[in-house]
């Protein structure tokens, strides 16, 4: 029997490197597991195909529907954000550092879910209770999603035990400036030369379910607001573009890494109640407002959203 490891849609380099670092674990336990992500490695986000090239780590399979199989979870728990057929698959284990999703299952499971910034995390801890050396490609991989998930540990979800998962895995992995590891990252992750802006709007994304409304949020993590400047209109089409397609609401995050805030686009059948949420009022020419400290869509845009709908 196979294990198939997989991490959310639209993986990120949390998504793949866990689904990698708990297959690795479970085969070094002498379980048969495969690491599988919810992408083709073509359309995998540019910061984890660079993080898996400079690792010299194997993509995950592709994985879009788990009907039959048996599955574990890492980085997300939400049938929403898993392959198709989740619902009925049967889930042996769930490593996560979010909300406890929706899944349910009819035998007892490993669930492993600490309130830390990255899966990774989670995920180092598991290694040294079981006893198991983590390779140091995998190693590389685990290091990148925990630079990656608390921004170089500037997000308000980054915890003590992130920045010593940090200092443990740099070791196993070889890498000696973990600063300069989150730059080489952040420059493949901010670059949006080329791209279509619909793809920037989905490069990391995500649908939430708020007392019935559909609500879209996306993020892009820039190294400043510059690198959009020429673009800024059509990715606010392009939000209304997705929001036509029957949301309430598509949020698209700006975030500046340096500056530690989001210029946050607005596209909604509500304004007043968003801006509401964030205590603040959208310019009317750009559809968006400066939001100071504001780094983290789980931690700060997901919560006062869910609030101002009334979940
Ligand atoms: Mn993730
Ligand atoms: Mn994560």
């Amino acid at each position: 029997m196979t294990i198939y490891v997989t991490g959310h849609s639209n993986p990120d380099t949390d998504s793949v490197t866990a689904a990698i670092g708990l297959a690795a674990l479970l085969n070094a336990q002498g379980q048969d597991a495969k690491a599988c992500m919810q992408s083709t490695l073509a359309d995998l986000n540019p910061e984890s195909t660079v993080v898996l090239e400079k690792f010299g780590l194997t993509a995950p399979e592709e994985m879009m529907d788990c009907s039959g199989k048996t599955v574990a979870l890492v980085d997300f728990s939400d049938i929403a954000q898993g392959p198709a057929g989740l619902g009925d698959a049967d889930v042996v284990s769930i490593v996560d550092h979010h909300k406890l999703g929706d899944v349910t299952t009819n035998q007892p499971i490993l669930v492993r879910c600490e309130p830390v910034g990255c899966s990774g995390t989670v995920l180092n801890k598991m290694y040294k209770d079981a006893g198991v050396t983590i390779a140091k490609d995998v190693a590389g991989g685990m290091l990148s999603a925990i630079l990656s998930d608390t921004v170089n540990f500037k997000s308000p979800t980054c915890t003590d035990d992130d920045k010593a998962a940090v200092a443990e895995l740099k070791v196993t992995a070889g890498v000696d400036d973990t600063d300069s590891l989150f730059m080489s990252m952040l420059e493949a992750k901010s670059s949006v030369a080329g791209v279509p802006a619909k793809d920037l709007v989905f490069r990391d994304y995500k649908d939430f379910d708020m007392n019935g409304n559909k609500v879209g949020c996306g993020q892009l993590e820039l190294a400043n607001l510059d690198q959009v400047a020429d673009i800024r209109e059509d990715l606010l089409n392009a939000c209304k573009e997705v929001k036509a397609d029957g949301r309430h609401t598509v949020l698209l995050m700006l975030t500046d890494v340096v500056k530690e805030g989001t210029q946050l686009v607005v596209v909604s059948d509500d304004v007043a109640l968003i801006e509401g949420a964030f205590d603040g009022k959208l310019d009317a020419a750009t559809e968006s407002m400066w939001i100071d400290g504001m780094m983290s869509r789980k931690k700060q845009t997901v919560p006062n959203m869910q609030k101002a709908f009334g979940c």
